[in-house]
């Protein structure tokens, strides 16, 4: 189910014709509502003035009320969701072909034991993981990946934060070590499990350093604007994120280094190859963190590969994308890849 340009997709240019018969189809996004509208102005003699529906704003997101979703903003709330749509006198699942108010036949709706996660692709295993109630958020709205509060929110060339100058408010430094003049700041959530995390490496003898976190919007134009001066606007665009689409804004994303290991392969692909690129590869997602970019995904997230960039999910998640095998955030919530900006 792509998200992105659905906007665009709902209202596709067409003829008159194809706009009614459009509009009598059923079920669509705000279907009820339009096909009453449209049905009302049919009957009072003014389908002149069909054209003027189309446009006028439908109030999907207030009739598909759906955990985790803020009205206005998240494209979640008009994708036709099979239970955002379900009227009172909804079949049970296995009654074919009475969904329909043209008595054409209809698709069985499927049974969810839990909403969806607002924004992911019905069909992504992050569906069943919280349909399953395994480490979903209590609370409803973090149950949105464009919601720049949840942990699950999704930041790529496709998806800017909103608002684009976001900032967390729960900020915290996290008691570990720095490889850098930085201050570390990342969210609460985040902190603790950066503690633990760092402490379970130390245990090893892999001594862990934050090079970089948080940053906020105003940071990310200079970070982005050096790039662009220094090496151009392509090349910066594989290396470092617009303002507004860096991970980092969110307070839940950290550079690292090795302590050990001197700083040649700081920020560079072979930091792969140090005892800390190795241990975050084999055991970050036992602490709710994943290695972001990983070489061979570079078209689904857009980015190079970067072993040193930790971007924490929550373990929940984190586990069951090893479990399934999947390198990819994009994958994981069944969204289509995010190769370049809009
Ligand atoms: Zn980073």
């Amino acid at each position: 189910m792509p998200v992105v340009g659905f906007h665009q997709a709902r209202r596709p240019r067409q003829t008159p014709a194809a706009k009614l018969r459009r509009e009598f189809s059923w079920p669509r996004p705000g279907g009820i509502a339009v096909s009453i509208a449209g049905a009302s102005l049919i009957f009072s003699g003014a389908l002149v003035l069909a054209p003027v529906v189309e446009s006028a704003p439908v109030p999907v997101a207030a009739a598909v009320s759906q955990p985790g979703t803020t009205p206005g903003t998240s494209l979640a709330a008009t994708e036709p969701s099979p239970v955002g749509q379900e009227p009172a006198s909804t079949p049970t699942p296995g009654e074919k072909g009475t969904f329909s108010a043209s008595g054409n036949s209809a698709a069985p709706i499927p049974a969810r034991t839990a909403p969806p996660v607002a924004g992911a692709g019905a069909d992504g295993p992050i569906q069943g993981l919280f349909a399953a109630g395994n480490g979903s958020p209590s609370d409803a709205t973090l149950w949105d990946i464009q919601n720049p509060n949840s942990p699950l929110v999704l930041v790529n060339k496709q998806h800017l934060l909103a608002p684009v100058d976001y900032a967390p408010t729960d900020l915290v430094t996290p008691a570990v070590r720095s490889g850098s003049g930085e201050p570390i700041l990342v969210r609460a959530e985040a902190a603790s499990a950066i503690e633990r995390m760092f402490a379970a490496a130390a245990a090893e003898g892999i001594n862990i350093t934050v090079k970089s976190s948080y940053r906020s919007f105003q940071t990310q134009v200079a970070v982005y604007s050096g790039y662009v001066a220094s090496k151009g606007e392509s090349a910066a665009d594989s290396t470092s994120a617009r303002p507004g689409y860096s991970e980092h804004q969110t307070g839940l994303a950290i550079d690292i280094g090795d302590a050990d290991a001197g700083t040649t392969c700081d920020f560079n692909p072979c930091f792969a190859t140090t005892p800390a690129g190795q241990w975050v590869a084999a055991n970050a997602s036992e602490y709710g963190f994943t290695v972001r970019y990983v070489a061979g995904h570079e078209t689904t997230t857009g980015y190079l590969a970067e072993p040193w960039h930790l971007r924490y999910l929550g373990r929940s998640v984190t586990t069951d994308m090893n479990k399934h095998n999947i390198r990819s955030y994009e994958d994981y919530l069944g969204l289509p890849g995010a190769p370049g900006y809009k």
